[in-house]
This record gives structure tokens, sequence and C-alpha cells, in this order.
């Protein structure tokens, strides 16, 4: 099989040319500012931070009152460190490679890199290091996950892309539900994961034809990761 076409919704080509004008706007924990949100099952396992930027976390809890009752937000992860973030590629990069041995690395990077940002590009921060993106999903007010991908698995690249074919009236949606709250309080979507949005960071600014981002790579405060976790090894599935 050929390597699936890169996605042509964000290149880093086009990414790079953005500038990101930093606003200085802290990191705030999402969950302290708006219990309401969800903290959804991890896909891995590491230690996850609670983080996004401020106006990121108001606006992802005025999505959350914007649903139809019986419903909540779900967050996977808000900001997410360096050294994560060059551990996760490595873990994509390891999962294509095994299932496509034969593919050159330039064409690997094109597939990789259209799923998982690489970590130490000099102008384009990865989304999550900025705490302009977050992944989330729905759930139930009572936090079971809903249907974002049937009749593919879950982990079916085939389902990742929010106009994925073939979806199931159930799986359309619940993205629907999801996109129209989140869409409605100025998150954009990154279109080949349904599940990615983000506010201020490149990918953006680049969906909305904006000049400039407004979020660029950031750290907490006074922040200490847990040393076992700076380490070169591929992160693992939780
Ligand atoms: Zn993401």
């Amino acid at each position: 099989m050929p390597p699936p076409l890169p996605s042509p919704a964000e290149p880093v080509s086009a990414l790079r040319r953005i500038p990101i004008a930093e606003c200085g706007q802290p990191l705030v924990d999402f969950q302290a500012l708006c219990p309401e949100l969800l903290l959804d099952r991890p896909r891995y396992r590491y230690q996850r931070e609670t983080l996004l930027r401020r106006t990121v976390a108001e606006r992802l809890c005025a999505a959350n009152r914007r649903l139809p009752s019986g419903y909540r937000l779900a967050v996977i992860e808000g900001w997410r460190a360096p050294h994560i973030q060059r551990r996760m590629y490595l873990a994509t990069w390891n999962w294509w490679k095994a299932r496509h041995p034969q593919w050159s690395d330039a064409a690997l990077r094109r597939v990789v890199n259209r799923f998982t940002a690489p970590p130490d590009h000099r102008r384009v921060p990865p989304p999550h290091t900025t705490g302009g993106a977050v992944d989330v999903m729905l759930a139930t007010a009572g936090g079971t996950s809903l249907d974002h991908h049937s009749p593919y698995e879950a982990f079916d690249p085939r389902s990742y892309p929010m106009n994925a074919l073939e979806l199931s009236e159930e799986a359309r949606r619940t993205r629907s539900l999801l996109a129209e709250a989140l869409g409605a309080a100025g998150l954009t979507n990154y279109p080949s994961e349904y599940w990615h949005w983000s506010y201020g960071d490149q990918g953006w600014a680049y969906r909305g034809s904006r000049a400039q981002a407004i979020y660029g790579a950031v750290e907490p405060e006074n922040w200490n990761p847990r040393p076992e976790e700076i380490s070169d090894d591929p992160l693992e599935t939780a």
C-alpha cells in the first residue's frame, strides 16, 4: 500500500510562515477553572498536566455550557511538555514503521507529521506545547464516552478526519454536537483529527487566515517534570 497522501490541511511549510506574537498569557488549571470539564481516559502512560492558556480554558468552559443537557466535554489533554511530545512522536513513528516497513523515511515523515507534530521545529512549536491546543471529546453527563468513530475502531486512522467517510449516523451526530459547541466558543478544528481543537496557536491562525498567532511554546512557572518521564523511549499506550 502506498503512503496515504499527507493532509493538505496544515503543512508545516505553511505554518512556519505565520509569525508568533507571544502575548504572555499564563497557563491555568482548566479543571480548577471549570470543574464541569471531565478528564477523559489517558491514551498514553505518563503524568498528564491539566493546563491550558487562560482564554482557551475559558472558551472550553463556555463550550461545555453550550452543549445540550445530558452532555459534557471530556478533555484528553491540553498543554503537553516538550519531552512528552518528543516521545509521542517516536511512538507514532514506530507505529507506522511497523505497519509499513517498506516506506522510506521521507514518506514516513510525511505521514507521521500529519498525526503528531514534529517536536523540534525551530519556527513551528508543536501546538500542545503552546497551551493553545486541546484534545477533547464528548461524554454523557455521567462521564460515559460517546461513539465518535463507528464503524471504525477508535485507533483506525481512517476515522480520524472530521469528515471521515462512511461514519455511522451516531458518530456523525456526536461529532457535530462537539463541533457546534467548540466552534461557537471560538475554537477551530484541525480537520485531520476531529478531537484536536485550538485557539491562539499557528494552526488557529492558519485556519482563520489571521496574520499572526498569539501563543508560542510555553512552560509552567516552577515546573518540575518527573525524572522518569524525561527519557528517549517512545511513550507506551495506556
Ligand atoms: Zn491534539
